[in-house]
Order: structure tokens, then sequence, then C-alpha cells
């Protein structure tokens, strides 16, 4: 597949965009480096580079794009918000309409705000929980990823329960020492940092679905016992639903049929993005009225934005939650990657290729490795070079994934089975030459 453009493109990117990209998840370093794919076009499923080469998108822009690129209702009501003015810093019914939308699919939302990204709705959740507790430090847990607010971008320090490292430079270590890190599904390790650190603990963290080290659930009774054990210390529990709200069903992760018991698993807060923009920016957070009755102008926690709840992306999130709420969009993705996953399953028994397909709805991950995958642990372990060579094998098949052994796989509504047919396709051809 000829990608001169493309290349040509980057070369003149490298020289302007600092490291060519606007996100460093866009790169291709971690598939072995080169020029990463420069788009002109995206419809339905499909991507068309500058080369005129096409491609199945399974990225879908890292979760967002769930009905498919230029869904005509969301293309409508963008449409429509722009001929009447993008953006007004005066409240709108839009604003209105929208968070009595997302109240009623998460009902522990008493209240919401508009924010403009993911990593804003996590950090001011983060703020609105100290202001709250009057307390100081979160616990996190290893390779969930928050957004690139400082107190999130911290690593675990060496054990369960110590204080953690600094993931970025730029982050100072007295920033650092107000996080902790514990592995995901371990309760114990929860438990002990509680223990060590609870007294000032005024939040605990977590994607209640794991989407940032491949789709990883929490194990049966993980996310009650969390909640239960996290209140006992007089913390908050904050959902960061930014991937997995309206992922699976129409509403959060939170109120997805895994949870039976949902009273056990509510969080106090929860933050949203991604999907609920329908492929414009935002961000949105939420939670009990007393916990947001902090939030200014009612009470001393600040957080405010110019393009907090522009008609725009309001549009675009009502226009996407229409269609989500339709019957039959979620069945449809389920279907296709039942599909997908068994013929993935299948070449790679076929060709003797030792993955692990972690699968969850519409959502799922493929990890070169012979063991489960249930933390962030689990997920390094994997063969990354063996990765590297199927994504480059898959993208010069013409399907393109996200790069990095991480990220997950999104069917969208605009998949049909004929694309899961290719891509399956594509994966033997691909698992045929990596064995070669
Ligand atoms: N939380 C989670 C779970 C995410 O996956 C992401 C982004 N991948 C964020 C927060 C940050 O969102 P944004 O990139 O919109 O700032």
């Amino acid at each position: 597949m000829n990608r001169e453009r493309s290349e040509q493109h980057y070369i003149e990117a490298l020289e302007h965009i600092v490291g060519g990209v606007n996100s460093p998840s866009r790169s291709f370093k971690a598939v072995g480096g080169g020029a990463p794919v420069f788009m002109e076009k995206a419809e339905g499923a499909y991507f068309w580079d500058v080369d005129g080469n096409k491609y199945i998108d399974y990225l879908a822009a890292y979760g967002p794009i769930i009905l498919g690129h230029a869904h005509p209702h969301v293309t409508k009501a963008i449409t429509k918000a722009a001929q009447n003015g993008t953006l007004y810093g005066t409240p709108t019914q839009l604003e209105n309409k929208f968070s009595k939308m997302l109240k009623q699919a998460i009902p522990s939302m008493d209240k919401v705000r508009f924010v403009n990204s993911g990593t804003e709705a996590v950090m001011t959740t983060i703020r609105v929980a100290r202001a709250f507790t009057g307390r100081r430090k979160m616990i996190k847990f290893a390779g969930c990823y928050h957004g690139h607010s400082d107190l999130v971008l911290v690593a675990a320090g060496s054990g369960p329960s110590t204080l953690g490292i600094p993931d970025s430079a730029g982050i100072t270590t007295n920033i650092a020492s107000e996080v902790i890190t514990v592995p995901f599904n371990d309760i114990e390790a929860l438990k002990q940092a509680l223990d060590q650190w609870g007294d000032d603990v005024a939040a605990v963290m977590i994607e209640p679905i794991v989407g940032n080290f491949g789709m990883v659930e929490p194990e049966s009774g993980y996310l009650e016992k969390l909640c239960l054990y996290a209140r006992q210390a007089g913390a908050l529990v904050i959902y960061d639903e930014v991937i997995s709200a309206f992922r699976f069903h129409y509403g959060a992760a939170q109120n997805y049929h895994l949870f039976p018991n949902k009273k056990a698993i509510e969080p106090d807060l929860t933050a949203l993005g991604k999907i609920i923009g329908g492929g414009l920016p935002i961000g949105a957070y939420g939670g009990k009225k007393e916990i947001m009755d902090q939030v200014a102008p009612l009470g001393p926690a600040y957080q405010a934005g110019t393009m907090a709840g522009n008609p725009a992306s309001i549009s675009a999130g009502i226009a996407c939650l229409e269609v989500l709420a339709q019957q039959g969009t979620y069945p449809h993705l389920y279907d296709l990657a039942d599909t997908l996953t068994s013929g993935v399953q299948e070449a790679a028994e076929h060709y003797n290729i030792e993955l692990t397909i972690n699968k969850i709805g519409g959502a799922f991950s493929i990890h070169f490795c012979n063991h489960k995958i249930k933390n962030y642990e689990d997920a390094q372990n994997t063969d990354s070079e063996l990765f590297s060579k199927f994504f480059n094998f898959m993208l010069n098949e013409g399907i393109h994934l996200a790069p990095s052994k991480y990220e997950a796989w999104f069917i969208t509504m605009a998949h049909t089975l004929e694309d899961i047919h290719q891509t399956i396709h594509a994966v033997q051809h691909t698992f045929n030459k990596m064995k070669r």
C-alpha cells in the first residue's frame, strides 16, 4: 500500500507540530515508528487517506464515533447549530435538554456541568471531592488513564500502598505524594491503601469497566467492595466513564446489566466525555446534589469554561444520544463484535498464534499472550513486537486499528457484516504473514 503523501505530510508536520501529532497516542512510536496515516475523509465505518487508500476504521477516534463518521442525524444537528451561531456565552435551552437526557440515563447524577474534554471533567471531579471532604489525597488504579491533568499523571510507587511517582516531567513530587496507585481487581491492595492513608483520602477514582489497558471488567463483587471500603474510610467514589458511558448500552457502565446490585456500586461523582459529544469536543461531570453544590457559583470550588456547553457540541451530543436510544443499536454492535472476535479466535487457532480476547459488548481488545488480562500488569506482560507486526500488516490490509497494544477495537453502528468478514480475511492473511 502506497502511503507516500502521508510520509511527506508527516515530514512537514514534524517541523511545525511537536512530534508531528497533536496527541501522542496518534504517533506510531509504539508500533515501530514511521508516518501515521494522514486522513482526508471519513464516512460511516471508513477512512480515506491522502494517498487515496481506503480503510475500515476500528479506532472510532478512540471511542466517540460510535455511530460511525458523519452520521446524517448528527451532521444535520451540527449544521443547524453552525447556522444559529456556535458560541453565545449565555445559557441555552439545549443545555437543559441535554442535562435531562444524561440524568435520565445515569440516575446517580442529580446535577451535571458541561466542560470541554474528559480531562477537564475528571480534573474537576477531583477538585470537587477535595472541596467536599476537606481531604487531600486520592487513590487511582494502575493503567487506568484519566486524562492529562497533573494529579492523574502519577504512576504507581514501588509497592501496592506506596505513594506515587510523577509519570511526566513537570509534575512535582509534592503533587505525586497526593496520589496512591493500586492494582485493578485487587481488593486487598485497595483495603491496605485505605487502612494506611484513608483518613486523608478524598476520593477513590476508577474506570468501572476499563478501556485503557484493553477492555477489562471488574471481577464479580469488586466494585461493591470498593464502594463499601471507600465510604467506610469517608472517601468519595468517582467513576471515570469517559470511555464506558453509552458504550455498552444506553446509560453508563454503572447502570449496565453486568452489575445487578446497582445501589451498592453507585458512585458519588461521574466524569463523562467522548460519545456524549457525538464527535465534537465535550466533557461533563455530575453527581449527588450536595456534592455538586460545592461548585461555583453555588459553592467554593471554582470551575468555568468559555466553550463549556456550546450549542454545537451540545447539539451533536443530543443527536448522538437520540440515535443510540433507538432500538437495535446496541444489539448490532454486539452481534458484529461476536462475529469478528470468533473469526479472530478461529484464525489464531488455525495459525497457532497465542492470544487473549477481552470483549465487552461491541468493544474488545486483543492481547498477544496466553494468560488472562485482569489488570495492567497482565496487559503489559504481552508480546509488543507481535502486536507491532499485527498492526502494520493489518494497516496494509486496509484495517485501521489504534497504534497501541493497550487500545480497544470499537465496533460502530456503521460497520456491516461485510466489513466484519473483510476484516476476518485481513486477520487470516496477517496471521499467515506473522507466522513466516
Ligand atoms: N478518562 C478516560 C477513561 C479516557 O479514556 C480519556 C481519554 N482517552 C480521558 C479521561 C481524557 O479525555 P480527553 O482526551 O477528552 O481529555
